[in-house]
């Protein structure tokens, strides 16, 4: 053990701030954030999804089966630490894993059943922190859990289509890319190792090792030469099987039905072993800016991988960080900012007793109320400053007890906006507020 002498200054300093890569949502953001979840648990709701809340942590079996061995989030971004009882867990780097986990526990899918189910919560992956990505972000996640059917993938596409609709993003465009299945992935892997082995003199090192283990990952490398090499790559829709081909199709039909503009882009192909079939993004935002704010798709092999019976599943997610990010780029509305509506104000040191009454009254009414909580021996504020914090905090009405309101039982209302003031007798003020409020809208 190191002792706090021998701990050098930095490592103090370290203490007080959060791991890098991990921040705080702070009072002037967790507003917002809990706009988008209301908005969002609303529409899971309306699309029939239910709720779930899942463990942060699982085996870390779960994940390097239901993720994949060969891919970065398995490889180089999870954070995995041996228990005290001698177990690998990890924190979950998404939720998909956890929540087929869990389906299949709890026998949610049995005897033909389908589910619809619905998280949200920290995911934690060991990446370079930059602007908008960090070490634990928090997602939303949808997965739709025993329908293998292409009406599903539709489903899930216009739930989060949807979504993004009622939080006002715009300009939103769902780009779609069929990865095909384990009968006609191979065949198309073959062609595409075919292809860019052909053009290895342009490829970087990292693409040149995926050749082998990964190749559909070449087609979403983000360096510029290999960029324009997988431009010209064969798409993996021209060489679906027949099944995967009519699935596709009837997606596509499905999306123009409902009226969603899509494209196709073969470049689309996750980094997800699981995935089969469907794989879509939804992205947001002025020509040549466009975001993506969610990613998903079909992952009918993942139940399997974990050790499960065959279970189909379609699914998204979407990152919180990201879709705020988004909606403050947008100037998109996210509600009113819950403030607090009275300030109960003492004029001298005798009324702070029926202020402290009062404040509670209030705010048992569900009336957001709050005080000087100072008193004589520890800072209270003077009438005066105790104003000024009214203001402060934007209250839309102060009461104001003194001497005078003492004595008749009563209470200065004062509605902060007009300057307007009333006498109002102790047991009516909520009401008072209540029924002046009510005037306004
Ligand atoms: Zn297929
Ligand atoms: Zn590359």
């Amino acid at each position: 053990m190191q002792t706090a002498d021998s701990k050098t200054i930095e490592t103090i300093e370290a203490q007080n701030k959060a791991p890098r890569g991990i921040r705080d949502i702070l009072p002037e953001e967790s507003w917002k954030w809990a706009y988008v979840l209301s908005v969002t648990a609303q529409t899971m709701a309306d699309f029939g999804y239910s709720e779930v809340y899942l463990p942060i942590f699982e085996h870390t079996e779960l994940f390097s089966r239901g993720v994949g061995d060969a891919t970065d989030i398995v490889e180089k971004e999870m954070y995995t630490f041996v228990d005290r009882g001698g177990r690998s867990v990890t924190l979950r780097p998404e939720a998909t894993a956890g929540m087929v986990r869990a389906a299949l526990e709890h026998g949610l899918c049995e005897q033909n059943m389908s589910s619809k189910l619905w998280c949200w919560g920290p995911m934690f992956r060991y990446e370079r922190p930059q602007k908008g990505r960090y070490r634990q972000f928090y997602q939303f996640d949808a997965e739709c859990l025993g329908l293998a059917g292409p009406v599903a993938d539709v489903e899930i596409i216009a739930l989060s289509a949807e979504i993004f609709r009622r939080l006002g993003l715009r300009n939103l465009e769902v780009v779609a890319n069929s990865v095909g299945c384990p009968k006609c992935r191979p065949q198309y892997r073959k062609v595409l190792v075919d292809y860019f082995t052909s053009k290895k003199s342009s490829l970087c090192e990292t693409c040149l090792g995926r050749l082998d283990r990964n190749p559909l990952r070449v087609l979403d490398c983000k360096v510029p030469e290999c960029s324009a090499v997988a431009d010209s790559a064969p798409a993996i829709y021209e060489h679906l099987c027949d099944e995967c081909a009519a699935h596709f199709e009837e997606v596509k039909a499905g999306l123009a039905r409902l009226n969603f503009p899509y494209k196709l882009d073969k470049r689309l192909v996750r980094g997800l072993d699981y995935y089969t079939k469907t794989a879509y993004e939804i992205l947001s935002g002025e020509l040549g800016a466009q975001n993506a704010v969610c990613g998903g798709g079909r992952y009918d092999n993942l139940a399997e991988s974990i050790g499960g019976p065959h279970l189909p599943g379609v699914g998204f997610a979407a990152g919180f960080d990201r879709v705020v990010l988004v909606m403050e780029q947008q100037g998109n509305s996210f509600g009113e900012r819950p403030r607090t509506e009275v300030y109960v104000a003492a004029q001298d040191e005798a009324a702070r007793g029926a202020v402290q009454i009062l404040t509670h009254k209030l705010r048992r009414e569900g009336i957001s109320a709050e005080q000087d909580a100072g008193d004589a021996l520890r800072g209270a504020r003077s009438f005066k400053a105790q104003m000024k914090s009214a203001n402060k905090i934007g209250a839309a009405w102060t009461c104001i007890v003194g001497a005078d309101e003492l004595a008749k039982g009563s209470v200065t209302v004062k509605n902060m906006t007009t300057g307007e003031q009333n006498l109002v007798a102790e047991e009516e003020v909520a009401n008072y507020i209540r029924r002046h409020e009510a005037r306004l809208i």
